[in-house]
This record gives structure tokens, C-alpha cells and sequence, in this order.
């Protein structure tokens, strides 16, 4: 397979998006592979772990580990392999060939400063990015007060009371966290049961006896009040002893109380969305949320799309566990799929892409 791609400044066997911990599990599988991968880093560099303090559950750190940590060592030991970093963001994915039936490998691949590169295999690491409500006030605090990182914003309101969104795993790890800088942390979820782990729910209830947290059960937010310069002075609620109060409060339902609290800062802690708009033009099956659809089962070929030599590995794929370890799995798949993919090609003399634009007409 050979086509000309005019404007392509290289041509990669294999690149990555994203540097999280399935990018550069990836990217360390194939460095040793002898794929030279390149790997954008992308808007998120070191993905979502970059966003933790410690990192109790990844196996082989008996102490623990600093999310930043484990992913600089991933990074050095990604490097250590022949892979490339690069801080390049890809924003489209074009399949120029075809094989198997499909459209597919060989890619021309968009970055955001208009450089433009060509692979014969690309894994989607990418991740998800922070949801968002969609409140108002959301557009103009976010930054000034409101937060999707207690982590990084957490310190710069030493003293205030905080108020966290969300029930899962993450809305306990970071209200915890606030406890070291807050007067008072509350935590408003839609339900009245959460979603996290028993090991947090623990460590939240043990916050919530010392007098440290709050909870505000069958509470959404509706509105954040503040501006930029003075961030943020208070925020408006709604609660419903049977959950969901703002779908009700929206129905015009008038047993939903509504309220306002004095918080100096609030972070949401409700999911994440997955990072997949580039790789519209690939024609990529995605599930309802936006998750890449990759093959599973129990057999080799687990991370491959529909599109081949296009895989998909950690957060962007998995919706359900997106643990660091799980993602870590996923990565390590997605370079031994790619590998095998790659090897097929090559015996079967479909590889490869001229990257010398045609000469133009006239030319001799
Ligand atoms: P999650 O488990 O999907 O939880 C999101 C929470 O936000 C849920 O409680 C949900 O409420 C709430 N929510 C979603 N949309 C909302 C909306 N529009 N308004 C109000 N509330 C809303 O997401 P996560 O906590 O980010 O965790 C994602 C994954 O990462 C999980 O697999 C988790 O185990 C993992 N994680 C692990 C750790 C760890 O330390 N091990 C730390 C962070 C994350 P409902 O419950 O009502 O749906």
C-alpha cells in the first residue's frame, strides 16, 4: 500500500495518543517491540493520575506512590524503550487505506499546530476529560473558585467551606483531600446512597464524625453566584428527600426545598466524558457516551476497532473499571495487538506510505 500524503512531515509505524497510564503502558510495550512509537501528549499530559495525591492501589508500591511520580517513571521507562514524546495534540484521525474490507491503516494524522503525519497503526489512549454541569455561573468561576481538581485548586482557599458534586470515588477522594485546607467540606449528591468504594465511603464517614465533612444527601446544585475577581460567594441548591431534586425542581414540583450556602469554592467531582472528537473521520464505532467500541473477548485482537490498525486502550475505551492498574492492562494489549497487527501487514507486503507528494503536472 503506498500513497502519496501531501504536507506529511514523517511517517511513524506507530503512534500514540495520549499520555496517560494506557499511553505510555502502550508506549513502553512498543518501544520493546521495536515499533518506535511516537506519542502526543495531547491536552492532558499524564492523563488523569497527573490530578491525584497518592496512589494506594497500583501494585508494587507498598506506600503508596504520587500519581505525578508514577507517571514521570512511566515516561522515563517509555523513553528508556526508543519511544518519542511529543507535546503535539492530534485533532484528526483520516484512515487512507483499506484493508480487511474496511476503511483503514495507513492514517494521516492532524496535529493542532497543522502538522501532519502518517502511521500504519494508531492506538487511542486519550482518556476523558472532566464533566461539567452546565449551571449558571459554571462559565464564568470556572478557574475563580470552581474547580474539577482539588488537587491542583484545593490549596488557594485555605479556610473556606468547599463544596464537592458528585458520589463516586472520586468526590470522596477529593473531599477528603479538602479537609486539609477547608473549614468545613460538604458534599452534595443527587441520591441518597454513593456510588464509591466501601474503603471511602469509610474514610468519609470517619471526616463526616470528626466534624470535617458534611453531606448533603439528595442535593444538586443549580446555580454558583461570585465573579472572577472576588471568586466565589455562594451557590444555590436543591434537595428532595426522594433524590434527583433538579429534575423535579425542573417539572415544577414544589415539595423541592431550595436553598443557598456560603462556600468560597466548589469542584466537581461528577465523571468524565471520553476523549474521541478527533477520530470522527475514522468512522470508529462509539457506544451511547462516546467510548471507542474495541473488539474484547477473550482471544488476541482485544483492543482492535472496527477500523484497521486503529486500537484503543484505557479510559477511552473502558467505562466501567478506568482504574489506573486497568488502564495499565488495557495499554500493554493495545501495543501487543498492534505488534501482531503490524507483523501481518508486513509479511503480507501492506505496509508503508509514500510520503513525497506527487510531482505536479508539468513536472518532469
Ligand atoms: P463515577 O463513579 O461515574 O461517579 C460520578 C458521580 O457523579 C456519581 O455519584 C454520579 O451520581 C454523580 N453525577 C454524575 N452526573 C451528575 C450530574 N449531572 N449531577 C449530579 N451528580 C452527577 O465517576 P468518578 O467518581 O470520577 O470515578 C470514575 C472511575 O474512576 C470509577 O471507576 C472510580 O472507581 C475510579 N476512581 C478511583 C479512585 C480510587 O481512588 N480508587 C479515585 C477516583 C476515581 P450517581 O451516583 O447518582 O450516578
Amino acid at each position: 500500500m503506498s500513497e502519496n500524503v501531501e504536507g506529511a512531515v514523517e511517517h511513524r509505524r506507530l503512534i500514540i495518543a495520549g499520555t496517560g497510564i494506557a499511553g505510555l503502558t502502550t508506549a513502553i510495550y512498543a518501544g520493546r517491540s521495536n515499533n518506535e512509537p511516537l506519542v502526543f501528549e495531547g491536552d492532558e499530559p499524564g492523563g488523569q493520575l497527573t490530578l491525584t495525591t497518592e496512589v494506594d492501589n497500583y501494585p508494587g508500591f507498598p506506600e503508596g506512590i504520587s500519581g505525578p511520580e508514577l507517571v514521570n517513571n512511566m515516561k522515563e521507562q517509555a523513553e528508556r524503550f526508543g519511544a518519542e514524546l511529543d507535546h503535539g495534540i492530534v485533532v484528526d484521525v483520516t484512515p487512507l487505506g483499506e484493508a480487511e474490507g474496511a476503511d483503514g491503516s495507513p492514517f494521516r494524522v492532524e496535529m493542532r499546530d497543522g502538522d501532519v503525519y502518517t502511521c500504519d497503526a494508531f492506538v487511542a489512549a486519550s482518556g476523558a476529560s472532566a464533566r461539567t454541569l452546565g449551571v449558571p455561573g459554571e462559565d464564568e468561576l470556572m478557574g475563580y473558585g470552581l474547580s474539577t481538581c482539588a488537587t491542583c485548586d484545593g490549596a488557594f482557599f485555605r479556610g473556606e467551606d468547599m463544596l464537592v458534586v458528585g458520589g463516586g470515588d472520586a468526590a470522596m477522594e477529593e473531599a477528603n483531600f479538602l479537609t486539609k485546607f477547608a473549614d468545613t467540606v460538604y458534599i452534595a449528591h443527587r441520591r441518597d446512597e454513593f456510588r464509591a468504594e466501601d474503603y471511602w465511603i469509610d474514610r468519609i464517614m470517619d471526616k463526616v464524625d470528626d466534624g470535617d465533612v458534611e453531606i448533603l444527601w439528595n442535593t444538586e446544585l443549580t446555580e454558583i453566584h461570585g465573579d472572577p475577581d472576588e471568586g466565589i460567594d455562594h451557590a444555590s441548591l436543591v434537595r428532595h428527600p426522594d433524590g434527583h431534586p433538579k429534575e423535579k425542581f425542573e417539572a415544577g414540583d414544589e415539595s423541592v426545598e431550595s436553598f443557598e450556602m456560603d462556600v468560597g469554592a466548589v469542584f466537581y467531582a461528577i465523571g468524565h466524558t471520553p476523549n474521541t472528537d478527533y477520530l470522527d473521520d475514522t468512522g470508529v464505532d462509539l457506544d451511547d457516551e462516546g467510548y471507542i467500541i474495541t473488539e474484547g473477548g477473550r482471544g488476541g485482537g482485544q483492543t482492535a476497532t472496527g477500523v484497521p490498525g486503529l486500537f484503543g486502550a484505557g479510559d477511552v475505551v473502558d467505562h466501567h473499571y478506568q482504574q489506573a492498574v486497568t488502564a495499565a492492562g488495557m495499554g500493554s494489549e493495545a501495543a501487543l495487538d498492534a505488534d501482531d497487527w503490524l507483523e501481518q501487514r508486513e509479511r503480507a507486503g501492506e505496509l508503508g506510505v509514500d510520503t513525497t507528494p506527487e510531482p505536479a503536472a508539468g513536472d518532469d
